[in-house]
């Protein structure tokens, strides 16, 4: 199957390796790529907006970002190959845009952040052409900001706005046609930048993320509470796809 139905957002059923693959493809033939990594907290929120579903089905790719959509896919019995992170991805986009010399517009995060980002780009990645660099804290419309991209046209376009933001400017970028990957990368560019920690590989190993994450970042434990409520509605929908199919 190569569509999975998580409470309504459809997950593309590829490896990492297969997204990798399909996404450069998809670019190679000049088509704008809009890449969405969807978490539990993502997909709850879907849920309640009618709008911000279509936007994410209407994506070219959405991959499972968090362990919960692997479980919740188990649980459906329409598994998921594997868990594909937004920052994986990330990694591996910046690493192809400088073997390949590509233009990358970042926008997101504080201007902090975006400038730690920049200058770890022009030591470790010093091929990349930055096209475009803007903290995530602007207060001009999204729509004046998606022209600057268009504008710069970019190869690559990370936000790091957090999600819906991200993807609202990224869904313009879309609608104009941009042939670039665009992707929301959340909070990618705060651990790229050394901000923050990304798990060591023993939480990484056990998926256990997001545990790491809310102990050192307590303000995020009242996000876990969004999980329990994640895995109910999962448990509704396998009751009610039990009943349709009787
Ligand atoms: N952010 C931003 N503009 C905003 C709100 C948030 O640039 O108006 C940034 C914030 O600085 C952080 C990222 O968006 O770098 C969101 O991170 P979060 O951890 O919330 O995202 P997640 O990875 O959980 O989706």
């Amino acid at each position: 199957m190569s569509k999975v139905d998580v409470l309504g957002v459809k997950f593309d059923n590829y490896s990492e390796e297969e997204f990798r693959q399909k996404i450069l493809a998809q670019f190679s033939e000049k088509k704008a790529t809009f890449v969405v990594t969807a978490n539990p907290e993502i997909v709850m929120e879907a849920r309640e907006d009618q709008e911000l579903l279509q936007m994410i089905n209407e994506a070219d790719f959405v991959t499972p970002d968090g362990i919960g959509v692997i479980k919740a896919a188990n649980t459906l019995k329409t598994p998921l190959k594997e868990r594909v992170t937004g920052y994986d991805l990330f990694e591996f986009l910046m690493k192809q845009a400088n073997r390949k010399e590509y233009r990358v517009y970042l926008v997101g995060a504080t201007p902090e952040v975006i400038t730690a980002v920049n200058q770890k780009v022009q030591l470790e990645y010093p091929h990349i052409r930055i096209v475009g660099l803007k903290d995530g804290y602007f207060k001009e419309p999204i729509e004046a900001v998606a022209e600057d991209i268009y504008q710069a046209q970019p190869d690559f376009v990370f936000a790091a706005l957090g999600f819906p933001k991200q993807e609202q400017l990224l869904n313009l970028l879309k609608k104009l046609d941009l042939p670039a990957v665009m992707m929301g990368v959340g909070g990618s560019f705060d651990v790229f930048s050394g901000q923050i920690k990304r798990a060591p590989k023993f939480f990484q190993q056990l998926h256990l993320e997001w545990l790491y994450r809310a102990i050192k970042n307590p303000s995020r434990f009242k996000r876990l509470l969004i999980i329990p409520k994640f895995l109910r509605a999962v448990k509704k929908q396998v009751k009610a796809n039990e009943n349709t199919s009787h």
